[in-house]
């Protein structure tokens, strides 16, 4: 996986176009994208710093975080352009869709809805610009708040309400996997060597964050243990069995409901009407719920490497 990016999210106003015909609910769901994608994009981000949190040391990488969420524009198609700056206010400039509780930008004073000006020195086009990555703005302005030492401050330039504001940004060291949402109904979760991507039909199925959290750390703990593709089914199987106990330590270390969060298994499995062609290297639903039952609830914080 090449690593998904919001560039995709344009598709999701498509796809509700398609679907919607010319109803009036349709033209109603094509309005409300930017708010529900919006809003799935702050749960993922309060979700990825409790489980870098809970990750801590044990993490292939560690980076600078502020605990800061943001979204810009040029990761959408130009068409939808007014209907984000109508439906949530995002204009030329990048926005703030949420802050860590208790991180270093809600510290700072960083609120969500606040557009970003200048990191340090430079206007945000020019870190944009300079990191040549105009679709992936977003994660360029992330990039150059992790190459900041952690623990040093940073000034960052921000307008409320047209009123320009210089904070003082202090990011902390934390895990570097990155949590990435992606426009797909289907219900999926994945990862790579450095970052787990979950869909926005995973977030529509998750009930609870705790159901969302065990999906996420599962994936998680597939990063941190290193894990890859191929191998024989003995070893992959092995490699399953220990991201799921990881990835619930995790999510309990997190500060999630375990036993809350395993009622995503028990209802993937009742949605599971494929199990019979299932690849031999995953257990049953049913299987990997009763392993993790057993499991002790608490252990250390954060979490040692499986
Ligand atoms: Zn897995």
């Amino acid at each position: 996986m090449a690593g998904p990016t919001r560039f995709a999210f344009g598709l999701v106003a498509a796809l509700a176009c398609i679907s919607g015909g010319n109803s009036a609910t349709g033209q109603q769901a094509m309005l409300e994208w930017p708010a529900r994608l919006r809003a799935d994009l702050a749960r993922v981000a309060a979700l990825e710093w409790r489980l870098r949190e809970a990750a801590g040391n044990s993490c292939p990488a560690q980076i600078s975080d502020a605990g800061l969420a943001i979204d810009d524009r040029r990761a959408y198609a130009r068409r939808d352009w007014p209907l984000l700056q109508s439906a949530v206010g995002l204009s030329e400039l990048p926005v703030v869709v949420g802050v860590a509780t208790g991180g270093p930008a809600e510290q700072a004073g960083v609120r969500a809805g606040d557009e970003l000006v200048s990191i340090g020195s430079d206007p945000v086009g020019a870190i944009v610009t300079r990191r040549g990555a105009s679709a992936l703005a977003a994660d360029a302005l992330l990039d150059e708040i992790g190459a900041v030492q952690a623990g040093s401050v940073v000034a960052v330039e921000i307008r409320r309400g047209g009123v320009l504001m210089t904070l003082p940004l202090k990011p902390v060291q934390h895990c570097a996997i990155r949590l990435v949402l992606f426009t797909d109904r289907g219900v999926e979760a994945h990862s790579d060597t450095r970052n787990v991507a979950i869909s926005t039909g995973m977030l529509a199925f998750a009930r609870t964050d705790d159901e969302l959290a065990l999906a996420a750390g599962h994936e998680f703990a597939h990063v941190i243990n290193g894990d890859r593709r191929g191998g024989g089914i003995a070893k992959r199987r092995n490699m399953e069995d220990a991201a799921d106990e990881h990835g619930l330590r995790l999510m309990g270390c997190a500060g999630y409901d375990q036993a809350s969060g395993l009622t995503l298994f028990e209802r993937l499995g009742a949605n599971d009407w494929l199990g019979f062609l299932r690849a031999p290297t995953h257990r049953s639903w049913k299987d990997r719920i009763a392993r993790l039952r057993v499991l002790p609830a608490a252990g250390p914080c954060p979490v040692a490497k499986g």
